[in-house]
């Protein structure tokens, strides 16, 4: 009935979450509020790793994409689960480091790393670097140098594979920041030159064709335009590269209007691949690393709000105010992301009305939605935002110095706070007097 399995609406016509009430969760925590589902979680997780055992016989690793959400407390479960964690910046890797997660299972990727960020992974002992372009190639040969020390460097290739787009298309992808292209020839060059540096180990390529893509194709394509330029550099450099690492992008569903792929579908169709095309090339089988980070906590996580004033404008629309917004998701401001509302407190009840969902900013693009089937709502009800466990909480902003809501995980029939609530004092907590 809901757009995530561990939704459901109890005897009171509420919506739970994990078994839980969310009017209660609510009414305990206070809104705004995210509410994310561990179970799910931990589903999504044995998914991807039970997929890369059963396909592809375990010579591989998934990474959980941290900037999806990260918190300390979902490094440490994603740890438990024997996962790998991809960081983009110095303060997802504080993060994970702070959380204990083992360091020889990070990632670290960036189209611009800055200095001490680098420096901040090389003293932290981060396993591998995902190498975006030249400069910072000699910068991590420069510091890892310094130190005494060799990096484990992949370098992240542009493919030439768009896949948003419903055909997906072939090339015209170069302009794009991310990475080094494979067409003009950009990527050999600079694995024959690295190759030549004392301080960094070249131990394999990195692809990331997109995300919310809910098409196996452009996945299997990609693999295979690697496998063929993993040999082509066997075959130009002598140079057995060993990794592979295909990226994160999988589909959930936002709405019940969206159709994704099993998640082991993946493995499953790009396994294959790779071991065809690696077979017809004579290469060893790559060591695999996929990074899904939506498709692991997005379905888990919900965000409930407070509905505060409902305002009519005659013949053109109903706005329903909230009490967070763009602050909390700006992911329908910045790209017209479709979500599934509901009134919480009356969850069956049959949409009958159309709401502009709106925030509490100063800000008229602050809109959670536009014209939006919903219960018929009053002020004081629940409103909850469905799938919105990724890229909310980690996209969230202090925009009208309004505080980060806190973060519940729900697990047995039990909830626990995982992030705080703000409050004023932080806000202020860096301004000089
Ligand atoms: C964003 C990103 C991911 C995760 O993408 P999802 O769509 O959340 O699965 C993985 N790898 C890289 C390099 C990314 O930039």
């Amino acid at each position: 009935m809901f757009v995530s399995d561990c939704l459901e609406a109890n005897e009171q016509n509420h919506l739970t979450i994990g078994g839980l009430d969310v009017t209660e969760l609510a009414a305990e925590y206070k809104t705004p509020l995210y509410v994310l589902d561990e179970e799910t979680i931990h589903r999504n997780c044995k998914l991807y790793t039970d997929s890369m055992a059963q396909f592809y016989d375990g010579n591989g690793l998934v990474l959980y994409a941290s900037k999806a959400c990260c918190t300390m407390t979902l490094c440490k479960l994603i740890a438990s689960e024997g996962m790998g964690l991809d960081v983009v910046s110095g303060g997802e890797l504080y993060t994970a480091k702070k959380a204990g997660f083992p360091m020889e299972r990070v990632y670290f990727h960036g189209n611009n790393k800055t200095r001490p960020e680098l420096e901040l992974a090389l003293s932290c002992g981060v396993g591998q670097i995902v190498v975006d372009n030249r400069d910072e190639l000699l910068l991590i040969n420069e510091l890892w140098g310094n130190a005494g020390k060799r990096a484990d460097i992949l370098f992240r290739i542009k493919p030439g594979i768009d896949a948003h787009t419903h055909d997906f298309i072939m090339t015209g992808q170069i302009d794009s920041k991310f990475g080094v292209a494979l067409e003009t020839g950009e990527a050999m060059e600079i694995i024959k030159e690295a190759a030549s540096l004392p301080h960094v180990q070249v131990v394999g390529v990195h692809c990331h064709i997109g995300s919310q893509i809910f098409d196996l194709e452009p996945f299997c394509t990609a693999a295979e335009v690697m496998v063929n330029f993993m040999a082509d550099v066997h075959d130009a450099l002598g140079l057995t590269l060993t990794r592979l690492n295909l990226g994160g992008g999988f589909g959930i569903p936002y709405t019940p209007q969206d159709d994704p792929i099993p998640y082991n579908a993946y493995m499953q169709a790009v396994s294959r691949v790779v071991k065809e095309t690696a077979a017809s090339r004579m290469l060893p089988l790559p060591y695999i690393l996929m990074e899904p980070g939506r498709s692991i906590v997005a379905s888990a996580g919900i965000t409930l709000y407070t509905v505060g004033n409902i305002k009519e404008i005659p013949g053109i629309r109903h706005y329903l105010s909230v009490d967070g917004g763009m602050c909390d998701n700006p992911r329908y401001m910045l790209y017209e992301a479709e979500y599934d509302f509901v009134i919480a407190n009356r969850c069956t009840d049959p949409k009958t009305a159309t709401y502009t969902i709106a925030g509490k900013c100063c800000e008229s693009g602050d809109l959670l939605g536009e014209n939006i089937p919903l219960q018929q709502a009053q002020r004081g009800d629940i409103l909850a935002v469905l799938a919105t466990g990724a890229y909310n909480y980690s996209m969230a902003s202090n925009y009208n110095r309004i505080p980060k809501p806190a973060m519940v995980m729900v697990k047995d029939g039990k909830s626990r706070v995982i992030v705080k609530r703000e409050t004023y004092e932080d806000i202020v907590r860096n301004d000089c007097e």
